[in-house]
């Protein structure tokens, strides 16, 4: 396959803090309708990769191809706008704000305070909200303050709060960290609604999770990728196994 086949492509991605290579020469490939996981020990790497692919961190070498477009030479808020949604592990939602109204000022719109205005209007926008909040499960909730919402309800709300900025490719910081169990197999099925028109990079712990949703695994140790596959294969490599057993 051809490199810009892929939805992602990182290539030779590398990133030191004072020496010290976080991300080492890293090259990996993301199809579109994926769900990529990646695991690894703690300090292996996994956030600065997803903080390198959004923008946040710069890399000192190296390239992520997205749709085409080379990201790292482009500003954060850039690469949000090319297609690129993140959601951190702490939900940045609004407490004191209704799930409809969360979800209302996320949508993307025009700079002009006219096009604010016509877009309260605007039966699309109210319809977009009604169908992401069926996906979040959100639809019984939607005149619900977001503080009386569950933990799990609450990181459904920032996803979906990301969803309806329509990005291609969606990345997820440990996104059942906290879930009860109900809530971790609902996150699955949310997972697997949202791929439909999009990929998703998971950073996971719960192998259980991993085992449920993921595609394809990218286990990383020490800024590299130590193995890579189905969590069938992955789990089954001895490096894997010594690296796990070790910690
Ligand atoms: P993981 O998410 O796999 O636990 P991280 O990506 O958070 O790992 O960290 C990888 C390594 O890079 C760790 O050793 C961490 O201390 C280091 N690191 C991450 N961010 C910074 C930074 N901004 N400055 C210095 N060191 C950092």
């Amino acid at each position: 396959t051809n490199a810009t086949d892929f939805l992602l492509s990182v290539e030779g991605l590398t990133v030191s803090f004072d020496g010290f290579k976080a991300v080492d020469d890293l090259s990996f490939y993301v199809d579109e309708n994926e769900i990529r996981v990646i695991i690894g020990p703690n300090g292996a790497g996994k956030t600065t990769v997803l903080d390198l692919i959004c923008g946040r961190t710069k890399a000192s070498g190296g390239s992520v191809k997205f749709r085409g477009k080379e990201l790292t030479a482009m500003r954060e808020h850039q690469i949000v706008h090319a297609g690129v949604g993140r959601k951190f592990q702490n939900p940045s939602i609004y407490d004191d704000l209704t799930v409809f109204e969360n979800l209302e000022i996320s949508y993307p719109r025009g700079r002009s305070v006219w096009g604010a205005l016509a877009f309260k209007r605007d039966a699309a926008v109210r319809e977009r909200i009604h169908e992401i909040a069926e996906m979040i499960f959100l639809a019984d909730h939607l005149e619900q303050r977001a503080e009386y919402l569950s933990h799990g309800q609450k990181q459904w709300l920032e996803i979906g709060m990301l969803l309806i900025q329509d990005p291609q490719l969606l990345m997820l910081d440990e996104p059942v960290a906290g879930m009860s169990v109900n809530e971790r197999v609902k996150t699955a099925e949310l997972l697997n609604r949202i791929i439909a028109d999009r990929s998703v990079i998971v950073i996971e712990h719960d192998m259980k999770f991993v085992e449920d949703i993921a595609h394809k695994v990218t286990v990383l140790h020490q800024g590299k990728i130590l193995s890579e596959g189905s969590m069938e294969r992955v789990k089954n490599d001895p490096k894997v196994v010594e690296v796990y057993l070790g910690h």
